[in-house]
């Protein structure tokens, strides 16, 4: 399962880290929602692969834990969202799917 791309229509903006937007639903540890909205990652199938961070050419990602979670311990937020160049290096290389980048989500929230 893959990312829903409009899941600003389908979820609640519950909650914020580092200044970054989290869309429910949260319920740790097994749910974690969607971190972000320029770059969303879904918590809830991020396995921490890590090529989001390695390839991504303007630092975009930090780990964060999530103690307990069923598919991995950490994840990566994308803390820097705003730096984003939209180059979808991050999009193409998630072996889930975990990640959407849309530039235009912010004026539609
Ligand atoms: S689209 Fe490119 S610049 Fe934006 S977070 Fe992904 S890898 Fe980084």
């Amino acid at each position: 399962m893959a990312i829903d791309p409009n899941f600003e229509r389908t979820r609640e903006r519950v909650d914020e880290r580092d200044g970054v937007a989290v869309w429910g639903p949260v319920e740790p540890p097994e749910k974690r929602g969607i971190h972000g909205t320029h770059v969303a990652v879904d918590f809830d199938i991020c396995l921490a692969d890590g090529a989001c961070l390695e390839d991504c050419p303007v630092d975009v990602f930090e780990w964060v834990d999530t103690p307990d979670h069923p598919e991995s311990e950490i994840k990566a937020h994308p803390t820097y969202e705003d730096q984003c160049i939209d180059c979808m290096l991050c999009v193409d290389v998630c072996p889930v799917d975990a990640i959407d980048v849309d530039p235009s989500r912010e004026n539609r929230v």
